[in-house]
């Protein structure tokens, strides 16, 4: 692999201290013993591997005190990316859940100030290493005001943009699009999240007074808010043709059968998996086109890069024959959040194992690693906005130096 570096598009570092109680407490519903039980039953292939310890770790991190003891953990303990040869970068993706109601006696969340600030922190203690993404949530902007916002990027170094929109509101929000007209214009990248699941909001009511009662309500109407055709519909009406976007998780898993139908039932039904091949073509369709040259996918959360290793990496072989495709998938690991199913000493050798056993070419393997989100991420060129921000962020803070021999090698810096 050139340089040996490996950059991990899609993981996150906030604490539980950013995330509400009725957030934590649906989490919570599935890191039960009932479920440890449900899925050390599914794991046949592995004998010796604890689902216990695995929840453990999870909340284990979740808790630590400040953002920056997370990236310190993901950087320099779990092993999830790191290897004696490997110099890993992660790209931590913020999340604002401050628009979220709070129960009662509920102590409140750090504020999306203290979050940036720790995230800065984790920043500078991992020069070449930690690059973060700034979550962009429309309300948050009209708070702080659009150029405001745009200052909180640009001083504290951040790489690119996260959106989220299941957390409350739609992917083409007046102010978002303000926001991609200026992120296209400076080359800054924005991801979303692009499956359906994951956390999506509490509220009770929509964004047009709709009564969404029961969860399954809002889950069927938060879920769907980043459907990839809305994207594309907006990118059509805006002209956003050179926005960089990356659609997190591909759509999602389209899980295999093992978790599809096997106690798996309720949770992810065929209607869900449904759902996800169909956002996926949309995305599959979108890479493929010139007409959308900049836009990307990552492959995190995908359990069934785990469970039907085999089929996982072949379907991705598959995707690699388009050569456009091929240009504009990254590697990503959602760390922590699948802390609970992919065993962290070993995410990178199974990843790099499945593929090179479907027959993913060393090259193939290098613009998955690396210089897709390389490009993606404008580490390609030290001019590029994102990139020089980065720099004079760390010159600021005279940490320029401390950027490790192979980083500057790596990137001409
Ligand atoms: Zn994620």
């Amino acid at each position: 692999m050139e340089n040996n570096i490996v950059i991990d598009a899609h993981c996150h570092i906030f604490n539980n201290k950013c995330v509400t109680e009725e957030h934590r407490k649906r989490q919570s519903k599935l890191p039960s013993e009932a479920l440890s039980k449900i899925l050390e039953k599914l794991d046949k292939r592995k004998h010796n591997y604890n689902w216990v310890d695995k929840f453990k770790t999870m909340i284990e991190i979740g808790d630590k005190d400040r953002i920056e003891d997370v990236a310190d953990f993901l950087v320099n303990k779990s092993g999830y990316v790191n290897q004696e040869d490997i110099n890993s970068i992660f790209v931590p993706l913020m999340m604002d859940m401050s628009h979220e109601k709070l129960n009662k006696k509920e102590p409140k969340l750090i504020p999306f100030e203290v979050q940036v600030k720790e995230t800065v922190n984790a920043s500078l203690n991992n020069p070449g290493r930690i690059l973060p993404f700034l979550a962009a949530d429309p309300r948050t902007i009209r708070k702080v005001g659009f150029n405001e916002f745009i200052e909180i990027y640009r001083e504290n170094g951040f790489i690119g943009m996260k959106v989220y929109p299941p957390l409350g509101y739609e992917p083409d929000d007046p102010t978002l699009i303000e926001l991609y007209i200026y992120c296209q214009k400076h080359n800054i990248p924005v991801t979303t999240h692009c499956c359906f699941g994951g956390s999506y909001s509490t509220s009770k009511i929509g964004l047009h007074g709709e009564k969404l009662k029961r969860e399954k309500d809002r889950l069927e109407y938060w879920g769907v808010k980043p459907h990839p055709k809305k994207w594309f519909d907006m990118i059509n009406l805006h002209d956003l043709h050179n926005l960089k976007l990356n659609f997190g998780h591909f759509g999602g898993d389209e899980i295999g059968r093992n978790l599809r139908f096997k106690g798996f039932e309720g949770r992810k039904n065929r209607k869900q998996a449904n759902t996800e091949s169909q956002w996926r073509n949309i995305i599959l369709n979108g890479l493929k086109n010139t007409d959308y040259h900049n836009l990307y996918t990552d492959v995190s959360f995908h359990p069934k890069m785990e469970y039907e290793t085999q089929s996982y990496f072949e379907q991705l072989k598959g995707y690699l024959q388009n050569k456009e495709v091929k240009k504009h998938i990254m590697f990503g690991t959602d760390w922590w959040m699948t802390s609970y199913i992919f065993e962290e000493k070993t995410y990178l050798t199974n990843f790099k194992t499945g593929a090179k056993n479907a027959g993913i070419t060393d090259s193939e393997l290098n613009d998955l690693l690396f210089g897709n989100a390389k490009t993606f991420l404008g580490l390609n060129d030290t001019n590029s906005v994102p990139f020089s921000n980065y720099l004079k962020f760390l010159e600021k803070h005279n940490k320029r130096n401390d950027l490790p021999l192979w980083f500057r090698n790596g990137f001409n810096c």
